[in-house]
């Protein structure tokens, strides 16, 4: 604390991003990055922006992104919106778009940083609780509001809303903006891109650190109506003028453009996770249907601290949040063969010394 400092820090309960700790030879399953690493075009084109072109600042527009988000996903550059990892994207959006005098809707359970987002910039907001089996249920949203946000597939659920309930939800709700966040959309969950052109007020932001497996450059976009993206622009050119740096441009294009790649880590993301799960229900797990490169898994009989501590002994860490209704919930990053077997070979281990809870 400090007498230096504003109102608004003293007021604020930051974020917690998952730890990045420096052990050796951890297994890590807490953040849900990508295991495979980024497709080799881009590690290329990032040696060749390591140039004397740094001298220069970036385009403030990225148009070289916009045009590859554009091209990639079959809607036109002025419906494109991109900012320094969706964390940045989803930031101007709360405070360009979601600011109402109406609250804005967003599940109990969900992606933490949205009720952060909503103190810092004063959005008021009213959370909708998911069902008993972790559902999100879009009727619930039929209430007055400033707008929607959640995720889909939801985190840290992993649980998908189908593409016919969100039609059904934008048809409904028609005066404010619903905005999804399909930042794990690839790894099953059907994305809403192609209804932005049917429904003026739906924005779609995704990120390429998950799919695309660029955490660390910190690349996230939005497609939206043309109105939309200009609200976001307007907040963008008012805050910093190049979110994007030369690499993080030159990066991203390589990755949207390098689709065998994509599809190729993404299947196999897809293929680990349903052994993972299978071999997490034989030992008793409950585990909820993901569309996600994680799971989201309880034990009936087994305390979830005191599972992630056995696990971390053993240099395995994922990820626990001790909030109501998931605090016996264990969220697991879907990492290679090789990373999953040594977590199920450590909780072979584990379930045969805990005691029972
Ligand atoms: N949305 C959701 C639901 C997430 O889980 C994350 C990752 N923490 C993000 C957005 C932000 O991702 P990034 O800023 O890396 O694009």
């Amino acid at each position: 604390m400090s007498v230096f400092w504003s109102s608004v820090v003293h007021s604020l309960t930051p974020y917690t991003p998952g730890e990045q700790p420096k052990l050796p030879n951890l297994i890590k399953l807490n953040t849900n990055e990508n295991p495979y690493g980024p497709s080799p075009r881009v590690i290329e084109a990032l040696k060749a922006e390591a140039a004397h072109t740094l001298r220069l600042y970036p385009d403030p527009n990225a148009d070289r992104l916009k045009a590859a988000v554009a091209s990639c996903y079959g809607v036109t550059p002025k419906q494109v919106f991109v900012g320094n990892g969706s964390d940045e994207v989803l930031a101007h959006t709360f405070l360009a778009l979601l600011k109402h005098s109406q609250p804005l809707l967003f599940p109990d359970i969900t992606y933490s940083f949205y009720p952060v987002y909503c103190k810092l910039y004063e959005v008021p907001y009213k959370t909708v609780p998911l069902t008993d089996e972790f559902e999100i249920r879009l009727e619930d949203y039929a209430q007055p509001n400033g707008g929607i946000i959640f995720p889909n597939p939801n985190a840290p659920t992993g649980r998908p809303v189908s593409l016919s309930d969100i039609e059904e939800l934008l048809r409904r709700n028609t005066e404010s903006v619903v905005a999804l966040d399909e930042a794990y959309v690839d790894f099953g969950g059907e994305s809403a891109v192609p209804l932005i052109d049917s429904y003026p007020n739906l924005l779609v932001i995704h990120t390429l650190s998950k799919s695309r497996s660029l955490a660390g450059l910190r690349v996230g976009f939005a497609m939206g109506h043309p109105a939309l993206i200009e609200g976001l622009e307007r907040l963008k050119n008012s805050f910093n003028s190049y979110p994007l740096d030369r690499f993080a441009i030159a990066g991203a294009v390589e990755a949207l453009e390098d689709r065998e790649y994509f599809e190729k880590t993404r299947n196999a993301i897809i293929r680990t996770r349903t052994a993972l799960v299978e071999n997490l229900r034989a030992f008793g797990f409950e585990v909820l249907p993901s569309a996600a490169n994680f799971v989201f898994v309880r034990h009936p009989q087994r305390d979830a601290t005191e599972l992630c501590r056995l696990l971390r002994e053993r240099s395995i860490i994922v990820r626990h949040f001790r909030l109501p209704r998931i605090e016996q919930y264990i969220r697991i990053t879907v990492g290679t063969n090789e990373e999953c077997a040594a977590l199920i070979e450590a909780l072979r281990e584990i379930l045969d010394k805990v005691t029972l809870r």
